[in-house]
């Protein structure tokens, strides 16, 4: 059954979306969105859904309302499930009435899912609650879009008031407010694309604040409140103590590996932007690895050197007429995130090094005997030849076949250079290999990682990045991604401490 749900998308943070607005995005086969609608959210419609920017900003075409209504009903007549995405929620200065009206003139079915409106977004992420027992009792919402549309002296006097629209006629506001009684003193802030790591407050008062939006040149969108309870930020503002809060930095790793970096340090309050460099595809020449897996229980050791390369040998194993049952061999990881690819199959691990690089791998041999031991180790196409090497001098026959090569994704030079040269730099760039390392140069070039710290994930990747001519501003110890994060956050606490 055709069914248009008009879904508030929450004000920015695209966990912000409720449970029941992500299912209707789940089923949909057309989604219309809006400028403030959280870009991530089109993720979650299925990827045949048509996606319809409908937005006043960055479009050729601005769709006025009645298209906008038009395509809605028309959409559904074609028997299609459409998501209309708003920003904040569809009934608060969203238009959502309107919409809602069409459809109910047209007899179409729609549900209406709330969202989080843009002041709670800001109430919470700034630590201003809008309501205090000992501040305010009332709240007032209200558009600035046209001054003289509102009863300042009716609604000017509300304990706290908020303003949708109202960054750029501001001063004009503050000033009836005041003419109306409102204490030039009264605490008020400005919030920019609130609840997003790119948040940006500017607080003040009634008489101060016009002339610090005009000095920071802040710009739509962006929310004011005024009223007593803006002080509590002081107290309150636990966003911004996030301990990376405000940083912006760069995830260079492969799309279905770079999520839990990102996400981690999103939860620490940086603006993680993902760019890889590198991209894992199958191996060049797929009949060695067939091969090895045919003969797999002549094996004595199975040596996985990534997460990259269990997954690529699973694949082939699944192809193959062969299975698990025909190991022999132990197996041996070269650190944790290469352990839980293993353990994810429900496989023991049977030696790991104690430093997650090929010499610890090494060293991990050195209580067995290796001689005329058979070594598999299934891995990348380009790899050091450190563990190979040194295991057939014990003695050791060793397969070296390829799993997977990595290859430079086609838009990392496009999206690259949008990403450094802009005028908010990123703060950090993490690489996590060499071939990341050796990409990123490649796609946006020397000159534009100036200035950007790069944090690397070991002694072998920094040697990369130091051959590449730059320099290294953090290196992981252990090397892995979890101490990658944390190296960072000592260099965010040593410059936060000494500012
Ligand atoms: N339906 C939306 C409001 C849309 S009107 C909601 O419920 O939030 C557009 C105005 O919303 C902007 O001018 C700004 O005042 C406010 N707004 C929306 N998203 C915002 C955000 N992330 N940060 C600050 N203000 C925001």
């Amino acid at each position: 059954m055709s069914k248009v749900y008009l879904v508030g998308g929450g004000p920015g943070d695209p966990d912000l979306i409720t449970v029941k607005g992500r299912n209707a995005l789940a089923r949909a086969d057309v989604v219309l969105f809006d400028y403030l609608a959280p870009d991530a959210l089109l993720d979650l419609a299925p990827g045949h859904a048509e996606r319809l920017y409908v937005g006043k900003k960055r479009a050729d075409h601005a769709f006025s309302q009645d298209e906008i209504c038009a395509l809605l009903i028309d959409r559904a007549r074609r028997g299609l499930t459409v998501v209309r995405l708003k920003g904040g929620d569809p009934f608060l200065f969203g238009r959502g009435g309107e919409e809602a009206e069409a459809l109910a003139d047209a007899g179409i079915a729609f549900e209406v899912v709330p969202g989080v409106t843009a002041p709670l977004g800001i109430a919470a992420y700034t630590g201003v609650p809008l309501t205090h027992r000992e501040h305010t009792s009332a709240v007032s919402f209200v558009t600035g879009h046209a001054v003289e549309a509102i009863d300042w002296g009716k609604v000017g006097l509300s304990e706290t008031l908020v303003i949708y629209m109202g960054l750029t006629t501001f001063a004009q506001i503050a000033r009836e407010l005041i003419a109306r009684g409102r204490a030039p003193e009264t605490p008020a802030m400005a919030v920019r694309w609130a609840t997003r790591p790119d948040q940006e407050t500017v607080t003040g008062t009634l008489a101060t604040l016009p002339a610090k939006i005009a000095e920071r040149g802040l710009k739509p969108p962006a929310t004011i409140v005024v009223g007593e309870v803006v002080a509590l930020r002081e107290k309150l503002d636990w966003f911004g103590r996030l301990p990376l809060s405000g940083r912006r930095i760069v995830v260079t790793r492969a799309r279905e590996q770079a999520d839990a970096l990102s996400a981690r340090l999103r939860e620490l309050g940086a603006d993680a932007i993902e760019l890889p460099t590198i991209e894992i595809q199958p191996p060049s020449d797929p009949a060695p690895l067939e091969r090895a897996i045919a003969e797999l229980g002549t094996y004595d050791w199975l040596i996985f050197t990534s997460a990259n390369g269990v997954r690529h040998f699973v694949s082939a194993l699944d192809r193959s007429p062969t299975d698990w049952r025909a190991l022999r061999a132990k197996i041996c990881a070269i650190g944790p995130a290469t352990r839980a690819a293993v353990e994810a199959l429900h496989l023991k691990v049977d030696l790991m090094g104690a430093e997650y690089v090929a010499e610890g791998l090494v060293e991990a041999f050195a209580p067995y005997d290796l001689a005329g031991k058979r070594v598999l180790l299934p891995r990348a196409k380009v790899a050091r030849d450190l563990v190979p090497v040194e295991l057939a001098k014990r003695g050791a026959e060793v397969d070296v076949v390829e799993a997977y090569q990595t290859a430079m994704p086609a838009e990392a030079e496009a999206r690259g250079w949008a990403i450094f040269s802009a005028q908010h730099k990123p703060d950090w760039v993490t690489v996590t290999s060499s071939s990341t390392a050796r990409n990123l140069v490649s796609a946006v070039g020397k000159e534009a990682l100036a200035g950007v710290r790069i944090a690397s994930i070991g002694p072998v990747t920094s040697r990369t990045v130091r051959d590449l001519g730059l320099e290294v501003a953090a290196e992981a110890k252990p090397y892995t991604v979890d101490a990658l994060v944390e190296v960072m956050l000592r260099v965010a606490a040593g410059s936060r401490s000494s500012s």
